[in-house]
């Protein structure tokens, strides 16, 4: 058991609720009007940069707890942005892209950004993904976030295409069944799950999953994704959850719904 009252977000309400700082790098006014009105309701404080440069500097003066990038700025791309920042700071990077761009998200996580979204998007998105990166990198206010903004019984749980993963229990479902999985098959699915619809390159799941203890050749991350296909798909020889992306990575593939 290990809900004493340090993991309780409940008992640091008081002492830790300070905002989570997010710099906006964006030079559309429409979407900056609707983010710092809409992430503001969601318990985050939002600083506007309007050009890649001043994306920087603002960065260098208020170390934010997380960057929405926009991949199209004036004077510095967001690109070269993301290079900058990612060579001093492991701050987690959101980019977002323009819809068709696949090429450019593929360099933006290979520049080391954590995450994508393509424009247009939902808030309600844009806000899961915000948690989700920060979750990972450890972000102690994340918890705080979440239990603000109400229904946190179901922000642990991401669900697509009939694959359930309950990441507080560590349980998977697969069409209504529970599957086991091994700790990494489990982290892998997650981080799949988290982002369905998405195509992940081969080094950040590699990077993600194992990160410096990955040992060998790539076949490491092929052989579990062969496994987590034979325990998800309903034939593991023709996968339609988990789409192999050649020469990038892996996609899982949501369901519309
Ligand atoms: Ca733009």
């Amino acid at each position: 058991m290990t809900g004493t009252a340090m993991n309780n977000p409940a008992s640091n309400a008081g002492a830790d609720t300070r905002l989570i700082n997010v710099l906006l790098a964006e030079d559309e006014e429409s979407f900056i009007d609707a983010l710092v009105v809409g992430l503001g309701h969601e318990g985050f404080s939002v600083s506007v940069a309007r050009d890649g440069v001043q994306a920087v500097q603002l960065f260098d003066q208020l170390n934010p707890d997380l960057i929405l990038l926009d991949l199209m700025l004036p004077k510095m791309s967001g690109i070269d942005v993301c290079r900058s920042i990612r060579s001093r700071s492991a701050v987690p990077i959101i980019m977002v892209t323009a819809k068709g761009a696949e090429i450019d998200t593929v360099v933006a996580l290979e520049m080391g950004a954590d995450d994508y979204v393509t424009k247009p998007y939902r808030l309600r998105e844009l806000v899961a993904r915000m948690r989700a990166v920060m979750r990972r990198s450890g972000n102690s206010n994340v918890e705080y976030a979440e239990s603000r903004v109400g229904g946190a019984a179901t922000e642990s749980v991401w669900e697509a295409s009939n694959v359930r993963v309950d990441l507080d229990k560590r349980r998977v479902f697969v069409r209504g069944d529970e599957v086991v999985l091994r700790r990494k098959e489990f982290e892998l699915l997650t981080l799949l799950v988290e982002n369905a619809g998405r195509v992940l390159t081969r080094d950040l799941l590699i990077d993600r999953i194992w990160g410096t203890d990955y040992i060998g050749d790539t076949k490491t991350l092929d052989v579990h994704i062969k496994r987590l296909r034979s325990r998800i798909e309903v034939n593991p020889a023709a996968p339609v959850l988990i789409t192999t992306v050649r020469g990038v990575g892996y996609r899982f593939d949501a369901a519309p719904d």
